[in-house]
């Protein structure tokens, strides 16, 4: 008799194994060997514990560790072609060896919901658009009083004279002009209709739609070391405005004439609606963009795209590193230190070590770009393991800002604002310029206290203070969502004398309004830009140009092109010198610098002011004076003496639990297993169990213990030992726990 087919079937459970099933059940008449063999990579349907659930194959096998009478068989096979290649499959099992985390959970990362849940992976057609007989003869005059529906008109026949194909998607034409009633009027008025149409890559179209710039000698010199058809890792250290996008358009332009793919990582895509717009303006070429706001329709038909070819350039968020590619020719990471690029919970994957990676294995380039670059790549690149790219001019005619500090020691402050920074941006609005506040704290103010008893407004589930909103009125905490109204009389002494104290940009806003009542005052942070298109309606004010005051949180920093922002003010620089995180330090200097790099993009030159208590700290100093690489110099030679990441490996195991002692003893468990499981390694070494930064949150009790190695395999040696060990430890089931390996977030 043969030996059985038996396929290892990765599952969505919390399990570190994959599961074994036949390919068919011999005994059975109804199920048939399928007529297409399986292959590793397409999807199955299985029952698993009375539960139907869409596994992938990862392995063919002749055997199994159980009986085959006691494996099931498969359902059904799923997929006529794999799903998953070779190399995105290799990559997932990479990650989740490297994660210490289940294979079913990693796949569950990479796979779209709609494919998960085992719908066929077929594309979909397209909403498109194409001119009536009517829409071509029109002339554009005829629509001034209508000017959405003009520029919309305008803007297809465009797009068609370009591309030379009469329909144009809906959702290419709604990126950069995103006016759904313009649609709508254009199409009652029988100028344009609505088809459908799959998407697809016309290669006979000349590449590129616009004319490139070209390059300053610094940008051509940072282009021409970019070599396709090989790995390298490139650090494109440019400070901002120094013309990273228009280098990576270039290298993407020779990768399209290669016939290959580009995958471009970006931070946060609701917040840059710009840089999308950069891109498709640029290329005759079809893009997918993958990001949080999809629809699992639109999600998975981003994803077959790419997958099948028929996109080329893929525009993504973190988890677009999964993406499968035909015909890969670059990855493009931007803003590589944004913390962003590594998921903070479940499944703790770093997007740019994984990018590094998967650059490798498929032997082609990568580019990190950032103005502030991870101390981690910096790092590399100083050792020479990365190519540093450096452009340290801004391209064009704008001028790097100029920063200066405001000593804040002595001063009077209102609402935390100095005279000297009131005064400036009044000189700035009346030169016609716009202004950007930065202060990294929504609501009104983090505090409330009574002036009479010391009482504080504590949230009841956690270690933190909630913080005062006033529109709508009323009492947050941010860390667990707990709310309740607003109170204005103190719950232990009655008293009314109830102080906010601290500023956030509710408050700043308010106060601006007042001093300023001749300028808008637009706030930006979580809460105004909640409503779908609220950014984009932001930016298109700000971009109007007349003068105004912009007061927002980091939502600020990240990459926006403001052209006529010539003040920025940072309002405290203090809190990241004082961070218990080791990083504190470094997201400081990063932020400052980002904001800062707001001011003066354009002709306008630009000013910087920031306050702080401590002028003279030796940080600030040198990341003001000096710039950030020699500010990175010094934070990497505290690392070294503190023997901290990137200097030694780290992986933090954290345990939370409404018993703190059950928490505690998890952890504790945990280091004399780890001791008795590698007792003579001198390289490592053990700091807790200690308490989390903040130790309880939505009462939880939260500790950790951290992990450090010189020396990268052993230590993942040891984890995996440990972590099959402390699973089968009774505490691990009354005890909320998880591994991070290289933690960026120490919280
Ligand atoms: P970065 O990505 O480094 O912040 P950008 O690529 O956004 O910088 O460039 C900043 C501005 O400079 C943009 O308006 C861009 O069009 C312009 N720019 C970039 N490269 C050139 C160039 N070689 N010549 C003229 N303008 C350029
Ligand atoms: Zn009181
Ligand atoms: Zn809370």
């Amino acid at each position: 008799m043969a030996a059985p087919e038996i396929y290892a079937v990765a599952l969505p459970t919390p399990l570190r194994r994959s599961f074994d099933y036949l390919a068919y059940d011999p005994q059975d008449l109804l199920s048939q060997k399928p007529d297409i063999p399986a292959q590793v990579g397409m999807r199955v349907r299985v029952s698993f514990r009375h539960q139907v659930l869409v596994g992938v194959i990862i392995e063919i096998k002749d055997h199994s560790d159980f009986e085959p009478h006691q494996l099931k068989a498969v359902d059904k096979l799923l997929d006529a072609e794999p799903l998953l290649d070779k190399e995105l499959l290799s990559l997932c099992q990479w990650a989740a060896n490297y994660y210490h985390h289940p294979i079913g959970e990693v796949l569950a990362a990479a796979i779209p919901v709609a494919l998960r849940q085992g719908e066929p992976a077929a594309l979909q057609q397209e909403k498109a658009w194409q001119l009536t007989e009517q829409g071509q003869d029109t002339e554009l005059e005829s629509l001034k009083r209508a000017p959405k529906q003009q520029q919309m008109l305008a803007q297809l026949r465009q797009e068609i004279a370009t591309t030379g194909s009469p329909r144009v998607l809906n959702k290419d034409l709604l990126l950069t002009n995103p006016n759904r009633s313009a649609l709508k009027a254009l199409s009652d008025k029988k100028l344009i209709e609505a088809t459908s149409i799959v998407p697809d890559a016309d290669r006979t179209l000349p590449i590129l739609k616009e004319a490139a710039q070209t390059l300053n000698p610094e940008q051509q010199a940072a282009f021409e070391q970019i070599e396709l058809g090989h790995y390298a890792c490139h650090l494109l250290y440019g400070t901002t405005g120094s013309g990273k996008t228009e280098v990576y358009l270039q290298a993407i332009d020779r990768v399209l004439e290669q016939g290959k793919q580009a995958l471009v990582l970006i931070p946060e895509i609701g917040l840059t609606p710009q840089t999308l717009g950069r891109f498709q303006r640029r290329f005759n070429r079809p893009m997918a963009v993958l990001h949080s706001a999809l629809n699992d329709s639109e999600r998975k038909q981003a994803w077959l795209l790419a997958s099948q070819g028929r996109a080329d350039i893929i525009i993504g968020t973190r988890s677009a590193i999964f993406t499968p590619l035909k015909q890969s020719g670059i990855i493009i990471l931007d803003e590589e230190h944004d913390t962003s690029f590594k998921q903070q919970d479940g499944f703790r994957y770093s997007a740019r070590d994984l990018a590094t990676l998967r650059s490798q294995r498929l032997n082609i380039p990568l580019i990190l770009g950032s103005a502030t670059p991870s101390l981690e790549s910096y790092y590399n690149a100083r050792q020479g393991r990365y190519k540093l790219l450096p452009l340290t001019q801004r391209a064009g005619n704008a001028k790097p800002p100029a920063i200066e500090l405001i000593d804040l020691k002595r001063q009077s402050l209102k609402e935390g604002l100095s005279q000297a920074l009131i005064e400036a941006m009044e000189q700035h609005l009346l030169a016609s310029g716009q202004v950007l506040v930065f202060i990294n704290r929504r609501g009104f103010a983090p505090t409330l206290l009574c002036h009479d008893c010391g009482w504080l407004s504590q949230c009841p589930n956690c270690d933190a203070r909630l913080t005062v909103h006033q529109n709508p009125s009323h009492l947050h905490c941010h860390h667990c969502d707990y709310q309740r109204p607003l109170i204005h009389q103190c719950p232990t002494c009655n008293s009314r004398e109830l102080h906010c104290v601290g500023q956030g940009t509710e408050r700043t806003e308010t106060l601006l309004q007042n001093r300023f009542p001749d300028f808008p005052v637009i706030r930006v942070d979580r809460d105004s830009t909640r409503r779908k298109n609220a950014m984009q309606n932001i930016v298109d004010e700000v971009n109007r140009g007349e003068p105004c005051l912009l007061v927002g949180t980091q939502m600020l920093a990240k990459g926006h092109h403001f052209p006529n922002v010539t003040l920025v003010a940072i309002i405290d620089a203090d809190g990241g010198l004082f961070s218990t995180d080791f990083r504190g330090a470094e997201r400081m200097g990063q932020l400052m610098l980002q904001v800062a790099g707001r001011a003066g993009r354009a002709e306008k030159p630009g000013k910087v002011l920031i306050q702080s208590h401590l002028c003279d700290h030796p940080l600030l100093q040198t990341l003001l004076r000096q710039g950030y690489s020699a500010f990175a110099d010094f934070l990497l030679q505290e690392r070294q003496l503190s023997q901290l990441p990137p200097m030694r490996h780290m992986a933090l195991l954290r345990a939370e639990s409404t018993r703190p002692e059950n928490a505690l003893e998890l952890l504790q468990q945990a280091r004399t297993l780890a001791q008795q499981i590698s007792p003579s390694d001198n390289e490592l070494q053990y700091l807790g169990p200690l308490p989390a930064p903040m130790e309880k949150r939505n009462d939880r009790f939260r500790y950790q213990l951290q992990l450090h190695s010189g020396h990268r395999g052993r230590l993942h040696q040891l984890l995996q030992v440990l972590i099959a060990q402390l699973e089968q430890h009774p505490l691990s089931r009354r005890t909320r726990w998880s591994i991070d390996v290289d933690p960026q977030d120490m919280s």
